[in-house]
């Protein structure tokens, strides 16, 4: 089975499996694993924060951040309205941090420091919620691995100053961007309040992300994630998954890049397939199909798994487990059963 369903798909490697079988662990609550210290080490310094906690899943980073920067029931989140707070968290903007969003629109997932500021609310109207964080997705998820550009970034950034308002960066992609951009991770990163990346997506670890910020910030973070349930113990054992993928699975992100380039060059010759291949910036297709549903479940015959994105789209991710052969086995796929 070729799997381009999503690149969580990924299965620890034989020497990521024997690196975690040889670290050196402990309790990382008292702060006595060793692994799981050099990660949070490691991770504050790539994005330019002071300090760093370890969290099971990318999206309990969000959902402690947001819960921290929405400090007052009913204030407000500007984010996109394909944002994954929005679309993949079971509600928890609401239903954990107490807020109201704000979805803001566009084709591929990014906005303006003008649309913030046209989003914002006068803090002196009563009758609207106070404004409060802006959160922006970079690489965006949802509207297909689309590049957030520096200037976008540094414009909503300025925006936020102006009106006092608290910044995230949700990288669960952020090393896709850094490797299709050459900008590092501390240039998107650095001028973020919050801001954290995923082990458990292309970098090729079985779970885990860190989340950076100020250090009293960090603080409060491990008040929740001890109250969430966040809160491990010989978490080392992943931390060194981690610490792995970072070593040695960063650069290689361009092969998935390329790879998904192909398939949607591929892609775009065959008959009833709609796309737009310069669309592709990064690891992730999405194309139109008559029928996303059906069309997922003939491709599966044929051994190639992609997902239904909605009523009208598939989306396909290509991963480290995927290689060329893989790559031309979906095309090969794909043309049987188009047309
Ligand atoms: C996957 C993802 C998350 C959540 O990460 P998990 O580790 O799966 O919980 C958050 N944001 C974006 C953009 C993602 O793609």
């Amino acid at each position: 089975m070729v799997d381009l369903r999503s690149d969580t798909a990924t299965r620890p490697s034989a020497q990521m499996r024997a690196t975690m079988a040889a670290a050196e662990v402990g309790d990382e609550q008292r702060f006595e694993d060793p692994q799981v210290n050099a990660l949070c080490e490691r991770v504050a310094e790539l994005l330019g924060q002071d300090a760093a906690v370890f969290l099971p899943s990318g999206t309990m980073c969000n959902a402690i951040a947001f819960r921290l920067h929405l400090d007052r029931p009913g204030s407000e989140a500007i984010l996109h309205r394909t944002s994954h707070p929005i679309l993949y968290e079971g509600g928890q903007p609401a239903a954990y941090s107490a807020g109201m969003v704000r979805p803001l629109d566009s084709p591929d997932g990014t906005f303006t420091g003008d649309d913030v500021r046209a989003a914002v609310h006068d803090p002196t109207n009563r009758y609207a919620p106070r404004s409060r964080l802006v959160s922006v997705e970079q690489t965006a998820n949802e509207p297909g691995g689309r590049l957030w550009p520096l200037e976008r970034v540094d414009g909503v950034l300025a925006a936020a100053v102006e009106h006092g308002l608290r910044t995230h960066l949700d990288g669960a992609r952020l090393f896709n961007a850094v490797v299709a951009t050459g900008t590092p991770a501390e240039r998107w990163a650095s001028g973020f309040d919050s801001a954290w990346i995923d082990f458990s997506k292309g970098l090729g670890a079985p779970m885990g992300a860190c989340l950076a910020g100020p250090v009293g910030f960090i603080e409060e973070a491990w008040r929740l994630k001890q109250m969430t349930g966040g809160a491990l113990r010989q978490a080392g054992i992943v931390a060194a998954a981690a610490l792995f993928a970072l070593e040695r699975n960063v650069d290689r992100l361009a092969d998935d890049h390329a790879r998904a380039r192909t398939l949607a060059d591929g892609l775009a010759q065959l008959p009833g397939i709609d796309i737009a291949p310069a669309e592709v910036e990064t690891n992730i297709v999405r194309f139109g199909v008559a029928d996303p549903v059906t069309w997922c479940a003939e491709l599966a015959e044929h051994g190639v798994l992609m997902a239904p994105l909605n009523a009208t789209q598939v989306r396909a991710v290509t991963h480290l487990d995927v290689d060329d052969d893989g790559i031309d086995a979906a095309l090969v796929a794909a043309a049987r059963i188009a047309g």
